[in-house]
């Protein structure tokens, strides 16, 4: 089986329905072997200028559909991700690295925002206010903010596309994605079977390529009302000024460095299954990730006892054999990053207790460490590799001003079996996220999102459509 076989694999830009080769073209590699297994155009402003004037034509009739025809549409394209949720796994294990079985995950983790977003689209509903005088009447309408630009990280290729360009479409707008460059073949499918589904050309546009180009004909076009961003900090601040001459709307979900408290009156086990989680899925390489443990000095040595067993049993190996859950780090700049703040934290004092090397090419060993002291680059940086730092402290307050102690607010998660500590402390805590005793926080039922320069604006729930949507209020008088 070759990826070339797979039904909804693309190798080609989506541009107002045609699918475009480039005369350049960009290689996108295997992270588990290096291999080069496709090539896509590589293409820049000229072609970004051609899907944001595609997506303002076609966005005309699409915002004027009744929001039943818009709703059906999406779960239409919700039905056919599900149908080749295999296909589309592969493809992404095959383009990102990680274990199929988390492939597969993420494929119906991303089919849930569409049909999420299906059902919401008849739910966008206005408001009728009392007026100030009987003879008015105060009329609160929503309306699509029309065309928008999505850029999208490498790390969930799947689900940040669904999450953007779902309750983008179901607001009745029109978008042009820019995936990233590693992973453009996830996206390119999922594109595939939205016009399979009959969503209408030009209404979900991929132009893959130059970041700076395309990013810069988006941010450029007064036709552009919106960009939704996922990626690293640096580049949201970027195109935050960017947005400035022509005002966009903006939602930004960029790094984070999300504590993990484990208190005294814990429940060990549960903290320590929740660390495997919070930690080492995707190889710790989502903004979520748990990137620091600030763990009570009580309890310190039997949850690191009781990580490092879980720790064992993890397999490094690459993403499409079964028994493999950690497939390798994204590229080697990952993988400098991750040696560098093991170096620094051992260099400081840290134990290293289990791992600390690369186990071969880009796969890196799940390593532990504690008593890692709270300045280490591990505890202020976003390390974005299967590297667990513990931090002890002694008392609560401590415990709060470390976790807070960081420019970033995306995810923070608590381990603690006193109501009044849980309740404290989540309100305590200056995140958008709170896990409490619990690791698994991304659903699409959920406001997603941070605060701080963990950026602005949520995704999923019924919160997410609202980024998509623009208020119009009309005030009738003379009645
Ligand atoms: P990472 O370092 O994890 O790849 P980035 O923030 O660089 O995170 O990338 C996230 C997304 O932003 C990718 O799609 C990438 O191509 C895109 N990107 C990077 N630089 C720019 C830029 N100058 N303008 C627009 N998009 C960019």
């Amino acid at each position: 089986m070759t990826l070339q076989t797979l039904p909804p694999y693309r190798d080609r830009a989506l541009i107002g329905g045609e699918w475009i080769s480039g005369t350049a073209t960009t290689d996108v590699h295997d992270p588990a072997t290096g291999a080069i297994i496709a090539q896509v155009p590589a293409l820049g402003a000229e072609e970004a200028d051609r899907a944001i004037a595609a997506a303002e034509r076609a966005q005309i009739a699409w915002r004027a559909r009744p929001a039943i025809e818009r709703a059906d549409l999406l779960h239409a394209w919700h039905a056919l991700v599900l149908c080749h949720k295999d296909a589309l796994a592969a493809i992404l294990t095959a383009e990102q690295g990680k274990p199929l079985a988390e492939a597969a995950g993420e494929i119906a983790y991303a089919a849930s925002f569409v049909r999420w977003f299906a059902e919401e689209a008849r739910r966008i509903d206005g408001e009728i206010i009392p007026a100030p005088r009987s003879n008015q009447r105060v009329l609160v309408w929503k309306e699509p903010v029309g065309v928008v630009a999505a850029i999208t990280p490498w790390n969930f290729p799947a689900a940040m596309v669904t999450r953007k360009v779902a309750p983008a479409l179901a607001a009745g707008c029109a978008v042009i994605l820019k995936p990233a460059p590693e992973t453009p073949l996830t996206a390119l499918a999922l594109a595939g079977l939205a016009e399979e589904a009959g969503i209408p050309a030009g209404l979900f546009n991929v132009v893959t390529g130059d970041a700076q180009a395309i990013g810069g004909a988006f941010m450029k076009s007064p036709v552009v009302r919106k960009l939704s961003f996922t990626g690293s900090t640096a580049v949201g601040q970027m195109l935050y000024a960017q947005a400035a001459p022509t005002l966009k709307r903006l939602s930004l979900e960029l790094g984070g460095n999300a504590p993990f408290l484990v208190f005294e009156d814990a429940d060990i086990e549960a903290a320590a299954d929740g660390a495997i989680l919070g930690k080492f899925r995707n190889a710790g390489q989502t903004c979520v990730c748990v990137n620091r443990f600030l763990v009570h000095d009580k309890v310190h040595d039997a949850f690191v006892e009781a990580l490092a067993a879980r720790m064992d049993r993890l397999v490094v190996g690459p993403g499409t054999h079964p028994q493999s859950t950690i497939g390798p780090l994204i590229n080697q700049r990952a993988v400098t990053k991750v040696e560098q703040h093991v170096a620094d934290a051992v260099a400081r004092g840290g134990k290293l207790v289990t791992g600390g090397a690369l186990d071969h090419d880009l796969f890196f060993t799940p390593t532990l460490i504690a008593d890692v002291p709270a300045d280490a680059i591990i505890a202020r940086e976003e390390t974005f590799g299967p590297v667990a730092g513990i931090i002890r402290f002694s008392d609560e307050a401590d415990a709060i001003r470390m976790a807070n102690d960081t420019e970033f607010g995306l995810a923070a998660y608590v381990y603690t079996r006193d109501i009044g500590r849980a309740m404290r402390v989540s309100g305590a805590l200056e995140y958008g996220m709170i896990g409490l005793n619990e690791a698994a926080i991304s659903t699409e039922v959920a406001p997603f999102g941070g605060i701080k320069a963990s950026g602005q604006g949520r995704e999923g729930s019924r919160h997410g459509i609202q980024e998509y949507l623009e208020l119009k209020y009309v005030m009738m008088g003379g009645l």
